[in-house]
């Protein structure tokens, strides 16, 4: 089986190269801007006729060819890309880029053969610790350093420039095994925000007070940013101070995510979730801060899971959201409506007696629901 993965490096580029891929991502967001104005003329514009646009593009602002052309092109593939998404209705209308917002580009994997000597436009060394780039040769990265090399096709690769620092990320298509696989072991899981999760077996994971710290951090700093007079130097620093902090949550975020995920699935075959819509996501974005990095804790461990069940062959059901998984009694079937009053921590049910927290007991129902809607 093919599955995609991607390999994050941290880049150490020298000055020269530091110029380069900062330009790059520049002009990247150059043509990225000027495409969207094209297509808020004329949404009909397929991302092949903004293709065709680039040389003349080129001619009039010559910057452009200083840069990785490959760049310049996918620049137009994450246009229309998120045009796409935005029909399925999974994102926003596209807006314009900011510097110091999401600086990055992307450049695709080519290959070709040349007078005898094949040319690959994203090379890897793991021994060396270096990894080759178009325009930009050869730069030192750090990470994996158990990995002898990387095991698959190279697809693309995303330089990231971050708070003064430089990543790059590899997407790579791998071939794993298929493992055998009995099922036998059965785990709901509820995600809420009491603990990120918690399971039919009874495990709470993940508290989010850590969150507690970043979220102060950040508000603290944005105010400060809002007082800052834009495009200064004081308001450049204040910015790349919120990317540092957003940066460590993440990190702090995915070990967590993955020790949580990781856990979860060691001891089970069949996973059962809540499926959270990206759509509703996105209703409720921007309400706090909080809720916003709980959703996307949330996102991050069910894309995990989508992804780990795949590498293990091991099934993930997930359960319609409007599935009532805590006004059911996990013990004899009553209903009890006035539970979705999230403050009500507890189900007492009358009907049986039992007493037991809400989420144990929405996790013990929607393991029961996947069972149901998939086995019997
Ligand atoms: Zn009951």
């Amino acid at each position: 089986m093919l599955i995609n993965r991607a390999y994050k490096f941290r880049m150490y580029p020298n000055e020269k190269e530091q110029e380069l891929i900062n330009k790059t991502i520049g002009c990247s967001r150059f043509v990225y801007n000027y495409m969207l104005s094209l297509k808020k003329k004329n949404i009909k514009l397929s991302a092949y006729d903004l293709i065709k646009e680039i040389p003349n593009l080129v001619k009039n602002n010559s910057f452009l060819k200083e840069v990785d052309s490959c760049a310049l092109r996918c620049a137009i593939f994450d246009l229309d890309n998120g045009f796409k998404k935005y029909y399925q209705r999974k994102v926003g209308y596209p807006k314009y880029k900011k510097k110091g917002v999401k600086d990055s580009y992307r450049t695709n994997y080519i290959k070709g053969e040349y007078k005898e000597t094949t040319y690959e436009s994203i090379k890897i060394d793991l021994q060396k610790g270096i990894i080759k780039l178009p325009k930009l040769k050869e730069v030192k990265i750090k990470g994996y350093r158990k990995l002898e090399k990387i095991n698959g096709r190279i697809i693309n690769a995303t330089i990231e420039h971050i708070a003064k620092k430089y990543y790059v990320s590899v997407s790579v298509e791998e071939e794993i095994k298929e493992e055998e696989n009995t099922y036998q072991n059965a785990v709901g899981i509820d995600l809420g925000v009491k603990s990120i999760v918690v399971t039919s077996d009874g495990e709470y994971y993940g508290n989010p007070d850590y969150l507690k710290k970043y979220e102060k951090k950040i508000k603290g700093l944005q105010k400060g940013l809002s007082r800052k007079e834009k495009g200064s130097k004081n308001y450049y620093k204040c910015q790349n101070k919120i990317q540092e902090v957003y940066r460590k949550l993440q990190n702090s975020r995915r070990k967590m995510n993955e020790e949580i995920v990781s856990k979860i699935i060691k001891n089970n075959n069949i996973i059962v979730s809540e499926d959270l819509s990206i759509n509703e996501m996105i209703k409720e974005a921007n309400k706090s801060l909080r809720k916003n990095i709980i959703n996307s804790t949330m996102g991050d461990i069910i894309r995990r899971l989508e992804y780990k069940c795949k590498w293990l062959n091991k099934k993930l059901i997930k359960v319609n959201r409007y599935y009532a998984s805590s006004q059911i009694c996990s013990s004899c079937g009553n209903i009890k409506k006035e539970m979705k009053n999230l403050n009500k921590r507890k189900y007492e049910c009358e009907k049986c007696g039992i007493e037991i927290e809400r989420d144990l007991n929405a996790s013990i129902n929607i393991m029961y629901e996947g069972i149901i809607q998939n086995y019997i």
